[in-house]
């Protein structure tokens, strides 16, 4: 059987390699990733593992042991340099050569940085790895304050954990609202009530200037109009791109992501891709996007290791998310695209309430539930399947959330 190089050890590259054993692949499976740790979950570094409700073992997707058990060749603190499609080879730092017959390029993203003086100094922190999460922690003792730069959903949940910490906390967003780029506005106010009724202080319009230093630290963030803010550490969670340097290099097609279709093939004969380094069809949209998100992860892994064992092609999925930040849980099915009219179930001011997206022919595009769990799950049912529905029905408590499709 083939031999399967993975690149990449997060969760679409771990996910993967499992899948292609339990769809009965025989063939060597190496797994490299840059990373010292077996793949584990990111999201709870932000959550759970950041307010310390976590164990440090409880993060991995699966015990170290399971890679030994399956044959999975596990290479850690191995970063892949470069790719040589044509000789089917990859090089790592160091210059060691591993030799594939199938790739699965499984990357991921990096994080986007600001360009301000003083974004260098110790004490600014960003957020991807279980490393940066140990950081982030350990600077978040009672009483120290901690600016975010950035509302997004990483900003926002860190900003939640360091107040469970018991941090002083400060976000600064550059836009006119919260989540501005991934939520609606009904979705963006719910969460700035929620982070002000928290003690968070909530700066919109912020645009960061510079870091000024405090005893050779990060001391204060000075904003364009010219105030200043003290703080003790700074995490910036401005956003990430996709890591598709390596793909690009060796000249497999990219824009913004690495071109897939629906089966997670590149551009190349015998080369996927798969996660937050893709960008990729979503039939339900009829466009292709690049989703930063553990289901897509999954998804793409399923699609990846079914091709290349010759199993049926699993079902597209319509992209789903979730987020949770205090007793708040947000879960998101679909995608805002083409909306008309959006209708509000619910009572936001309750903290229990959803948002339902409808095209012009009012059919459901997505669906944003927070603390609405049955929303959510006929939700994620009526945006895969498109379904027509009545906007005063949604709008009616009394109709239950699973006969909204009536
Ligand atoms: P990753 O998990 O990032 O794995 C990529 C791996 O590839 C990394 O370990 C990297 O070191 C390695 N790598 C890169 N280049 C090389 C190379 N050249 N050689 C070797 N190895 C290399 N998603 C949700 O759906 N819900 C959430 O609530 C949520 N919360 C999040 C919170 C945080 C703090 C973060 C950082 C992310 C969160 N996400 C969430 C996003 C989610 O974690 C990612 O979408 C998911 O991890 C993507 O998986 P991936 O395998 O594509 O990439």
């Amino acid at each position: 059987d083939d031999a399967i190089l993975i690149v990449g050890a997060g969760h679409a590259g771990g996910t993967a390699a499992a899948l292609l054993r339990q769809h009965g692949h025989e063939g060597p499976i190496t797994l490299a990733g840059a990373e010292a740790l077996p793949p584990y979950q990111r999201p709870p570094l932000s959550k759970a593992w950041l307010k310390g409700e976590m164990a440090a073992d409880a993060l991995l997707l699966r015990p170290a042991a399971f890679y030994e058990d399956k044959r999975i060749v596990l290479r850690l603190g191995a970063r892949v340099r470069s790719i040589d499609p044509a000789a089917r080879q990859a090089a790592l730092d160091g210059g060691a050569i591993i030799p594939y017959d199938r790739l699965i390029l499984a990357t991921g993203s990096r994080l986007r940085r600001l360009d301000v003086p003083g974004v260098g100094l110790p004490g600014v922190l960003m957020l991807r790895t279980a490393a940066d999460a140990e950081l982030i922690r350990a600077a978040l003792a009672p009483g120290a304050r901690l600016a975010v730069i950035g509302g997004g959903y990483i900003g926002l949940e860190v900003a939640a954990s360091a107040r469970a910490l018991g941090a002083e906390v400060a976000v600064f967003e550059r836009e006119a609202r919260l989540l501005a780029r991934v939520a609606s506005v009904e979705l963006s106010e719910h969460f700035e009530r929620l982070h002000r009724g928290h003690g968070v202080r909530i700066e919109l319009g912020a645009e960061l200037d510079a870091i000024d230093a405090r005893d050779g630290r990060a001391g204060a963030v000075r904003l364009r109009d010219g105030r200043r803010f003290d703080c003790d550490v700074i995490l910036v969670g401005v956003g990430a791109q996709a890591e598709d340097s390596l793909a690009a290099a060796a000249g497999i097609a990219c824009q913004d992501g690495i071109l897939v279709d629906e089966c997670a093939h590149t551009s190349h004969e015998g080369i996927h891709a798969i996660g937050d380094c893709t960008r990729r069809p979503v039939p339900r949209y009829g466009r292709s996007l690049r989703l930063e998100s553990v289901p897509n992860a999954l998804e793409q892994a399923r699609q990846a290791a079914a091709h290349l064992c010759g199993k049926p092609e699993p079902r597209p999925e319509a992209p789903w998310f979730w987020s949770d930040q205090y007793d708040c849980r947000l879960q998101i099915a679909g995608l805002a695209f083409d909306v008309a009219r959006t209708v509000v179930r619910g009572d936001p001011a309750s903290g229990k309430f959803a948002v339902f997206h409808l095209d012009a022919e009012n059919r459901a595009q997505a669906v944003e539930a927070v603390n609405s769990p049955q929303e959510f799950v006929a939700g994620r049912a009526l945006v895969g399947a498109a379904a027509t529905l009545d906007p005063a029905r949604i709008a009616d408590p009394a109709v239950p959330a699973k006969e909204l499709a009536a």
